[in-house]
């Protein structure tokens, strides 16, 4: 028998890829072409600006480590950035860039959880908070979601403060929210900060869709009383179309980057050279992030109307990220799957992935199935159409 890490054996393994992997198995035995409602990021290309300049860093053979927290350009770009944006006088040593916003979140968690400690989560939230927590021994404490018909996906914060115990470390706060495309109430965002610098609690927070907004008007917690005790994630891959590049940061108070750093160059060294070089040109690419954004609008759009025709789920439309995530409740109570098998069964049937509501991973997902909308208004529309050709034989 192996003898592998206990920490590893706490880990479900649980994450959206498995879903394309049973996709890729369909497509091969029954020769379905599929339409991915299960991705998670976006189908345009990196700005040519953005691609040119990584280029031109490779030819001049921009190829050495750099130190550990990214190139000092990069960081002071992002503060000088964040800073114009939200009006405050962010730093660069108040910024670590990392690989990818994953790897933001991983190094946060590893800062701060120590096993035992509690971390409040949304239910349902990305499914890989959950796995890290677990992963040091920390134990997820879980707020649920709640949904009303005209507000929609919301957290009530009494929900929050009282599951606060003398073990919570960290509240982890993700708006735009993946997986239920919610842009929330901008009071969520200064009730947390505030909550958390209150009872001396970490606050996590990933700001990884703040780009994709729709309605209503999207709050960071830069903009509150940050440096006590907030860590900030954000990075390249969503807003840039730039998920393969690897690119992510943090922003956090002077000391706490000290300390990812140390993490940091023990475990990678540094984010990729001359992938850093070109996020420099990202700051001159934000009309084709406009574009892409009114795009995504329209789909966004589209997937609603669709998905409003479709007998016996309930949809709402969603006001952040590029996900709806409609109610199959009815449906999964007339068939006794539960949303994985509902989820399986539609790829088998109709060659269409979405990801179940349970990866994300607690209760109040069960109900629900994620559909992303970046892809193409005719395949969003011929994906919805399958998908209820399916459920009608379904019930
Ligand atoms: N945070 C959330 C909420 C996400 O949905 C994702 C990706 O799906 C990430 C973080 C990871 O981003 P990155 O590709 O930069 O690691």
């Amino acid at each position: 028998m192996e003898n592998y890490s206990r920490s590893l054996s706490r880990l479900t393994g649980e994450s959206t890829l498995l879903y394309q992997e049973i996709a890729r198995n369909v497509e091969r035995t029954k020769g379905i072409k599929t339409i991915n409602f299960g991705i998670g990021q976006p189908d345009l290309p990196t700005p040519k600006r953005i691609r040119e300049e990584a280029k031109s860093a490779l030819d001049k053979g921009f190829t050495a480590y750099t130190p550990a927290l990214g190139l000092d350009e990069l960081r002071s770009r992002v503060a000088e950035f964040l800073s114009q944006r939200y009006g405050d006088n962010i730093v660069k040593d108040e910024v670590a860039i990392t690989p990818g916003a994953k790897t933001a979140l991983f190094l946060a968690f590893l800062t701060y959880v120590n096993p035992g400690d509690e971390v409040i989560l949304f239910d349902p939230s990305f499914y890989s908070y959950a796995e890290v927590v677990n992963l040091l021994g920390g134990k997820p404490v879980y707020v649920p979601i709640r949904f009303d018909s005209d507000r929609g996906f919301y957290v009530d914060v009494n929900d929050v403060v009282s599951r606060i115990s003398s073990k919570t470390k960290m509240i982890v706060y993700n708006n735009p929210h993946n997986p239920t495309g919610m842009n929330f109430d901008p009071k969520l965002s200064e009730e947390l900060v505030k909550i958390s610098r209150e009872r001396n609690i970490i606050l996590l927070s990933d700001e990884i869709y703040d780009y994709f907004v729709y309605e209503g008007r999207f709050k960071s917690v830069l903009e509150e009383e940050w440096r006590n005790n907030v860590i900030y994630v954000n990075g390249f891959s969503k807003t840039f179309s730039m998920t393969g590049w690897r690119l992510g940061y943090i922003v956090a108070r002077k000391e706490v980057i000290g300390k990812i750093g140390i993490l940091a160059s023990n475990i990678y060294t540094c984010p990729t050279s001359f992938a850093q070089k070109g996020a420099l040109a990202s700051f001159d690419a934000f009309d084709e992030v406009k574009e892409m954004i009114d795009l995504f609008r329209r789909r966004r759009d589209v997937m609603f109307s669709e998905l409003s025709k479709v007998k016996d789920i309930k949809v709402y439309k969603s006001s952040g990220a590029f996900y709806m995530f409609p109610d199959f409740s009815s449906i999964l109570r007339n068939t006794g799957l539960d949303s994985k098998g509902l989820a399986i069964k539609l790829i088998e049937d109709s060659g269409v992935i979405t990801i179940p509501g349970e990866v994300f991973p607690e209760r109040v997902g069960t109900n629900f199935l994620r559909l992303s909308f970046a892809l193409g208004e005719e395949k969003i529309k011929e994906g919805v159409e399958r998908m209820k050709i399916a459920l009608e034989k379904l019930a």
